[in-house]
Order: structure tokens, then C-alpha cells, then sequence
């Protein structure tokens, strides 16, 4: 991981190299995990991610041109250029859409346009959102320069704006939230319905613990339409449940009525009850993150996560599986896949001395299974996004 002195360096040469002239800043914004609660945020329920040590940079100046510029040192050749009246969903097309839809949001504050340099460390569709880390990167840039009203809150909503309405990615607030309130040392406890958040202290390596993340490898865009078709099975679960939201459901009896003898009823109580039961462990993990207990015991509340995604939800793949039940056959307290599913990383919760034995344990189950090794790192709960330089 560079230093994020390092990090601004290499992003202002990289800008100067491309744009000619100095940025007027470099700003971060990292990756993240999710500790619990997936696919709760469109359902309006509680998440708990942790901010990676993994950024993305994103080195910005003003212009006299009224145009947009974008480059990405991970993207060779998606350099684009346009004038800012022409940005519209679909225009710029590919990724510099990210970046394209955060300025939109924001285009009457910046009538000279404006050039933007991306440098990352996050594993680009890995399930670590580096989409967000990219959206907010530059969202935190436009506040600095031309917006000093907007809040954390506002720049969340921007960011998503970004990649819901502009790019066409139907995300819910997770990934934009964790990417910009999040906190060293912390995970991040939201209520996605009325955006009240928590920082709950979380210090793993004070306990003998790590977060080991595993890259399966899989990318999500093999999904098609999987999270979408998700997302509509929970909002036809909530209407025939008479809920705005399945956050609404506390009891998991009152699912039953979902059970209508149809093969359609019988999935919707199967998607309904992992948002139910998940909301329900975000509570329980919260709660014994708040009190003193070990950290190590919320382990098996992440496993039983993982079974009701498997299970219930049925978004993950056999690769996730595999990490999961060898990360436990090596010893480790809990694991899960995280992420919008179907591809995508998986964190195992081990003691530090075991991470070695583990990450051994999860390569030998790939090698057996035929597959590239997958792409391991430990984290730690790491700073929100800032500004760099
Ligand atoms: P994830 O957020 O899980 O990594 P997504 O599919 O949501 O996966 O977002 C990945 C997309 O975000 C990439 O296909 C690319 O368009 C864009 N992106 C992310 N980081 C970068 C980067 N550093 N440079 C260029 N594009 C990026
Ligand atoms: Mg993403």
C-alpha cells in the first residue's frame, strides 16, 4: 500500500504528465467490506462496513475551456475529453461515466470544466467497490473546490446519484456511505432509512485478531442481471407483505404469509427472511462490538450471513463457497462472502497467527478446484475519504 504522501505524488506527476499544469489537489477515497448486512441497504435495514486502506486518487484541476477531461492510470485507453454540456447518461460511455456523473451533479458550479487523474489500489469488480471509491474521490474534490456547503450525507447522495442515474448501476447507499463516514479503527454501523450512523470501535489487531479478504477471482459482471432481479424480489416480498420496506419485518413468523403453495411464494419468503435475518445480525454483531465482548465472538454470526446469502438468497458461487469452508476447516472464526454476490471477494475473521495457515488453506482448496489463485490481503478498519494534498 503507498503512503498516501506517496500516493498524492504519484497522482499529481500523473496529472501533470497528461493535462500539462499542476492539480489543484489530490483526494482519496477508499475501498470497502462489508462486516455485516448485505443487500439490507436498498431494503431500507441497518449495514456494517469497515473503510479499506485501499484508495482511489483522484488528482483534479479547473479549466478556461468549458470542457471534461478524464484519465485513469488503470485505464489505458479510456482517456476522454468532451464538452461539459454534452455530459448525459451514456456520454462519456465506459468508466469515466463515474466521474462524468459526480461533475453533472455539480456542472453549474463548474463553468470553466474540469480535468480529473485517477490512480487506485482497489481491485477494480472485486466486490470492494472500487466504483465508489472513484465516485467519491472526486465528489470530495468538487465540495473542496467549488461546493463547502455539501456534507458527508450530500456527498454520499451525489456519489450515488453518479452511479445510479448516470452510469445505470442500481447500487444501494452502502458503498458511497462507507466510502466517505467512514473512520479508522471503526466500522461503520448505518441505518439505511434514516441515515443515522454510529461509529462502533473495532480494533482487531488489539484482540489478536485480522480480517483477511479473499478475491475470488470471479468477476460480478458475469452476473447479468442477478442483483436486479434481487432487488425486485424483495419489493414484490415487501408489497405483498404491505411494507414500504422488509426493513419494516422484525419477525420472521410474519413471513409465513409469503407461503402460498406457489414456487414463487415459496422464493419470495426465501429472499424476504436473509433481509430479516440479516438486519437482525447487524443488531447482534452491533451490540457485541458496543459491550466488551471478544470480537471473536461475532464469527459464527458472519458464517450463518454467508449460509442465508447462499441459501436463502442464493447469490453466491462455488468459488465463494470453497473460501468459506476452508477458511473454517483452517481454523477461522467466521467467514462470508461480501459484496453484491455472484462473484466477488469473501473475509475470513482469524486469529493474526493464523492468517499464514489460512490464506494456505484457501490457495491448496483452489488449486484443487482448477482456479487462478486467488488475491488475498489482511485489512484493517481505515479512514474515510480526504483530502490528500
Ligand atoms: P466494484 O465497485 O465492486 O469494484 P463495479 O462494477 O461496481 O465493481 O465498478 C467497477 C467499475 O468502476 C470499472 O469497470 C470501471 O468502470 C470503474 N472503475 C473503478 N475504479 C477505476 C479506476 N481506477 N480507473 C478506471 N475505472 C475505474
Ligand atoms: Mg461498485
Amino acid at each position: 500500500m503507498s503512503s498516501d504522501q506517496d500516493a498524492a505524488h504519484r497522482a499529481r506527476e500523473a496529472f501533470t504528465a497528461r493535462f500539462g499544469g499542476e492539480p489543484e489537489g489530490v483526494w482519496a477515497a477508499p475501498g470497502r467490506v462489508n462486516v455485516i448486512g448485505e443487500h439490507t441497504d436498498y431494503n431500507g435495514g441497518f449495514v456494517l462496513p469497515i473503510a479499506l486502506e485501499h484508495t482511489t486518487r483522484a488528482a483534479v484541476a479547473r479549466r478556461g475551456d468549458g470542457r471534461f477531461a478524464a484519465a485513469s492510470l488503470q485505464d489505458d485507453g479510456g482517456a476522454v475529453e468532451l464538452d461539459l454540456a454534452d455530459l448525459a447518461p451514456g456520454s462519456p460511455e465506459g468508466w469515466a461515466g463515474y466521474p462524468a456523473g459526480v461533475v453533472t451533479g455539480l456542472r453549474d458550479r463548474l463553468p470553466g470544466g474540469i480535468s480529473v487523474l485517477v490512480d487506485s489500489e482497489v481491485p477494480v469488480g472485486a466486490g470492494l467497490s472500487s466504483s465508489a471509491a472513484l465516485t467519491c474521490s472526486v465528489a470530495l474534490a468538487l465540495r473542496d473546490l467549488v461546493a463547502p456547503e455539501l456534507d458527508g450525507p450530500d456527498l454520499v447522495e451525489i456519489a450515488r446519484g453518479a452511479e445510479n442515474d448516470f452510469v445505470g448501476a442500481p447500487t444501494g447507499i452502502l458503498d458511497q456511505s462507507a466510502s466517505v463516514l467512514c473512520t479508522a479503527g471503526h466500522a461503520l454501523f448505518l441505518d439505511t432509512r434514516d441515515r443515522s450512523s454510529e461509529q462502533v470501535p473495532l480494533d482487531l489487531a488489539g484482540a489478536g485478531l485480522a480480517l483477511l479478504v479473499v478475491d475470488s477471482g470471479v468477476t460480478h459482471e458475469h452476473a447479468g442481471g442477478g442483483y436486479g432481479d434481487r432487488r425486485r424480489e424483495c419489493e414484490e416480498a415487501a408489497r405483498r407483505l404491505g411494507v414500504d420496506l422488509l426493513r419494516e419485518v422484525e419477525d420472521v413468523d410474519r413471513l409465513a404469509v409469503l407461503s402460498d403453495g406457489t414456487a414463487e411464494g415459496e422464493l419470495l419468503l426465501r429472499r424476504a427472511r436473509h433481509i430479516v435475518t440479516e438486519d437482525a445480525r447487524v443488531l447482534e454483531v452491533v451490540s457485541a462490538l458496543r459491550g466488551d465482548a471478544d470480537p471473536r465472538t461475532i464469527g459464527p454470526v458472519l458464517t450463518a450471513g454467508h449460509e442465508s446469502l447462499r441459501d436463502d438468497f442464493e447469490i453466491s458461487v462455488p468459488l465463494l463457497d470453497a473460501i468459506v469452508e476452508s477458511a473454517l476447516d483452517a481454523g477461522a472464526h467466521g467467514a462470508r462472502m461480501v459484496g453484491g454476490g455472484f462473484g466477488g471477494s469473501a473475509i475470513a475473521l482469524v486469529d493474526a497467527d493464523a492468517v499464514d495457515a489460512v490464506t494456505a488453506a484457501v490457495t491448496t482448496r483452489f488449486e484443487r478446484e482448477g482456479a487462478p489463485a486467488p488475491r488475498t490481503f489482511v485489512t484493517v478498519p481505515s479512514a474515510g475519504a480526504r483530502r490528500l494534498a
